[in-house]
C-alpha cells in the first residue's frame, strides 16, 4: 500500500510534471530535472533516518534478493566466511544465496518457548564465528511476523541488516550498521528499486567478478546512475519520503505503527477464534500473521474480507493462514476496519 496522498499527487503530475510538458517517466536520468528529484529523495531519506555523512545511500536495481548477492560480492572474498542469523523465510533465502559466494555460518536461529510460541534469538549471545567478515540478519521477517527490538550486538565485524519490510517504520541508529538494505515495495514505494545504506569504509573491495550494476563503489561514484536507474520508482520513493516528513517523520510514524499493531494483536488475543504464534516481545509491527482456530473457515474468511474491501490478507504460501501487512501507509482506520470485520466474522461463525 502507498499513501493515498502520494498516489493522488503522482496522478496529478503524471502527464505534465512541474510544467515540463512531460511525465517524470519520460525524463532522462541525465536530465537536470530528474537529477534534482533524485538528490532531493536522497536528502529526504538521509534526514528521516539521520544517516551519518560517512554513509552512502544507493538507489539500486534488483530488489531485496539482488542484495542477497551484492552483500557478499562487495564486502567479502571467496575464502571468507560470514555469520547469518536465521529467523525465518527471508533470512533463509539470504543465507542460501550468499552460500554461493562464500562460507556461511548459521549463528543462531528462531526457537519456540514452553508455550510453543516463536522467539527470535538473543543477539548478544550470537555465537559468532571467529573469522567472520560480516554478520547478517533480517530485522523484520515479513512472512513469519517476527521483528527485532532493542537490537544490540557487540561485534567488530560490520552488521548487515535486511530492513526490506520495516525500514522507515521506526528510528534506527544507522551508525551501528555496516550495510542496511531494503527493497522498496514494502515501506518505500513501488517495486523495482532497492535502497542501500553503506558505510564508506566498506567500499572499494568488491570482487572483480561483481556485476557492475551490483557494485557499491561503482554505484556510489556514479550517484547510482551507472546505468539507467528505475527513475519513476525513485521519484515515487521521493514523494513517500516527503509524505513521511509531513507525518512527523519516523519518530511519529513509529508511534502510530505501535498503536496499529497493538490494537490488532489485542483483537487476536482476545478472541479464541484467532491465534498468532509469535511470542509477544518479538511480534512484528509490520506483518501480523494469524490463523483461524478452525482453518476450514480460511477461504470463507478471505472471500468475505475481500467483499468488505479488505485485500491481500492471505498468508504467504509457505505458512498459510492470514497475514495483515500494516506498513506505514496503512491508516489506523484500515486496521480498525479489519478488527471490526474479524469480530463480526467470529460472531457469525464462532
Ligand atoms: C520482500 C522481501 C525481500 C525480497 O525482495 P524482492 O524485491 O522481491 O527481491 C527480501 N527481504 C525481505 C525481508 C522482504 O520482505
Amino acid at each position: 500500500m502507498l499513501p493515498e496522498a502520494v498516489m493522488v499527487q503522482a496522478k496529478e503530475e503524471f502527464l505534465n510534471w512541474n510544467e515540463q510538458g512531460c511525465s517524470v517517466m519520460e525524463l532522462s536520468h541525465r536530465n537536470q530535472a530528474f537529477i534534482e528529484i533524485a538528490e532531493q529523495a536522497e536528502q529526504d531519506i538521509r534526514d528521516l533516518l539521520n544517516i551519518p555523512s560517512n554513509y552512502k545511500v544507493l538507489f539500486m536495481h534488483g530488489g531485496g534478493r539482488g542484495q542477497f548477492s551484492a552483500v557478499p560480492l562487495n564486502i567479502s572474498a571467496k575464502d571468507d566466511s560470514a555469520d547469518y542469523l536465521i529467523t525465518g523465510t527471508w533470512s533463509k533465502s539470504a543465507i542460501k544465496e550468499a552460500s554461493r559466494y562464500l562460507k556461511t555460518h548459521e549463528s543462531g536461529c528462531s526457537s519456540t518457548d514452553e508455550e510453543g510460541l516463536i522467539c527470535v534469538p538473543n543477539l548478544k549471545s550470537g555465537n559468532l564465528s571467529s573469522n567472520s567478515r560480516y554478520f547478517h540478519y533480517c530485522d523484520n521477517e515479513t512472512v513469519d511476523g517476527t521483528e527485532f527490538f532493542d537490537f544490540s550486538l557487540n561485534t567488530d565485524v560490520p552488521i548487515v541488516a535486511d530492513m526490506s519490510s520495516n525500514i522507515l517504520s521506526k528510528p534506527v541508529d544507522v551508525s551501528r550498521f555496516g550495510v542496511i538494505y531494503a527493497s522498496a515495495q514494502k515501506n518505500i514505494g513501488p517495486s523495482g528499486l532497492s535502497v542501500v545504506i553503506v558505510r564508506e569504509d566498506l567500499l572499494g573491495q568488491a570482487r572483480p567478478e561483481t556485476p557492475a550494476i551490483l557494485n557499491y563503489s561503482l554505484q556510489a561514484q556514479n550517484n547510482s546512475m551507472f546505468n539507467t536507474p528505475p527513475t519513476y520508482a525513485w521519484y515515487l520513493a521521493g514523494l513517500v519520503f516527503k509524505w513521511l516528513k509531513a507525518q512527523g517523520g519516523v519518530e511519529n510514524i513509529s508511534i502510530i505503527n505501535r498503536q496499529k499493531a497493538d490494537l490488532l494483536y489485542a483483537a487476536i488475543d482476545e478472541n479464541d477464534f484467532y491465534l498468532n504464534s509469535v511470542s509477544v516481545p518479538f511480534r512484528s509491527r509490520m506483518n501480523v500473521p494469524f490463523q483461524l482456530a478452525n482453518n476450514e473457515l480460511d477461504s470463507l474468511f478471505l472471500a468475505q474480507a475481500e467483499e468488505a474491501g479488505l485485500l491481500a490478507l492471505k498468508g504467504h504460501r509457505s505458512v498459510g493462514g492470514m497475514r495483515a501487512s500494516i506498513y506505514n501507509a496503512m491508516p489506523l482506520e484500515g486496521v480498525n476496519a479489519l478488527i471490526n470485520f474479524m469480530n463480526d466474522f467470529a460472531q457469525r461463525n464462532g
